[in-house]
């Protein structure tokens, strides 16, 4: 059960790994599960060295990770034990991450962005409960959500308007001019987020995949109703691009070949800015890619990460899922 599960869930740093369960067309596919949860924080690859017999030539893998979910865990599991300590981290004033890292079709906009069971739904509506307790009366709730794509940032919520990020005299990272909706009920939420969700499937260049092509970013802020522009906490949801993106596939076309690059480049930064976070180091890398720069106050200081790996369970995806828990694991 949940609650004997010993890993700390108030880490500076977790690194969280969820499995998907088979699909459908994937059990039609004949295709077979070779990953096992074997325990609260353990899981394994059986990785097939052979497409002629899937059980008997394996290589196996095994991996340890602050928790690893397996394919029954549902949402509202997750949630308590990855978004509801950042939850209540944001309202002792501090600022909040949730990544969600993997391969396209492994489960991360399903656990992040999912309209109505994703984790920013369930933090919402924990988060609306609390602001109605007395000692949070001076503070609302306001959210922005834009992407990242090729390095630019594109507001999600004003028809994909392309912004500029800065940094004020506290150390905030500010987008000048990023849409923010002051929301106070999940209604007013959802109305807001459809409208982001919508602008972000037709994609920059209209082509419909673009969700595994940009980082998507739903950042929630609590704000005291006094002084707007201060921020007293910040959580933010990241759908991140799909990490086989970064992967050097041969592409021959131009655009895609860049993409990958850029994806690259900033899937490499964020494993070397939380690695150096987890190691205390003096110098970390933020400047090398845009989503490490919009996210540097979310890193120093008074922060929390949790990193949520997704992996597909199929054994025609074994690399990338190995590649996913090799990344994780640093
Ligand atoms: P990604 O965003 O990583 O490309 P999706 O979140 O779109 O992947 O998931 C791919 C498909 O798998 C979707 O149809 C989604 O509903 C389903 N799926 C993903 N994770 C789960 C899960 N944990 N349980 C059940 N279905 C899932
Ligand atoms: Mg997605």
């Amino acid at each position: 059960s949940p609650s004997s599960r010993s890993s700390n869930l108030n880490q500076k740093i977790r690194v969280c790994v969820r499995k998907r369960p088979l699909s459908t067309k994937e059990i039609n596919r004949n295709e077979k599960d070779i990953t096992q949860v074997t325990g609260d924080r353990n899981i394994q690859i059986n990785e097939p060295k052979t497409k002629l017999d899937l059980t008997k030539f394996v290589e196996q893998h095994s991996f340890v990770f602050d928790e690893v979910f397996d394919e029954y865990t549902r949402n509202e599991v997750l949630y308590e034990r990855t978004a509801l300590p950042l939850v209540n981290y944001i309202f002792a004033g501090g600022k909040a991450t949730c990544f969600a890292y993997g391969q396209t079709g492994s489960g991360k906009t399903f656990t992040m962005l999912d309209p109505r069971r994703g984790l920013y739904v369930l933090a919402a509506r924990d988060i609306f409960d609390m602001l109605q307790q007395p000692q949070y009366e001076h503070l609302f709730a306001s959210i922005g959500f834009y992407e990242i794509y090729q390095g630019q940032l594109y507001d999600l919520l004003n028809e994909r308007k392309r912004l500029h990020a800065r940094e004020d005299g506290n150390n905030n990272v500010v987008i000048a001019g990023l849409h923010e909706y002051a929301i106070s009920n999940v209604d007013s939420l959802m109305q807001v987020f459809d409208l982001g969700s919508q602008v972000r499937s037709t994609g920059a260049t209209g082509a419909n995949d673009s969700s595994s092509r940009s980082h998507a970013v739903l950042q929630i802020l609590l704000k005291p109703k006094k002084s707007r522009k201060t921020i007293f906490g910040k959580l933010s949801f990241i759908d991140l691009a799909g990490s086989e993106r970064g992967a050097d596939r041969g592409e021959t076309d131009v655009k895609t070949r860049m993409e990958g690059a850029e994806i690259n480049k900033s899937l490499l930064a964020l494993k070397e800015c939380i690695r150096a976070l987890d190691q205390d180091k003096k110098h970390t890398p933020f400047r090398q890619s845009k989503l490490t720069q919009v996210l540097k106050d979310s890193f120093v200081g008074k922060s929390r990460t949790c990193m949520i790996a997704t992996i597909s369970p199929g054994n025609t995806n074994s690399e990338h899922t190995l590649n996913t828990l090799r990344y994780a694991d640093r």
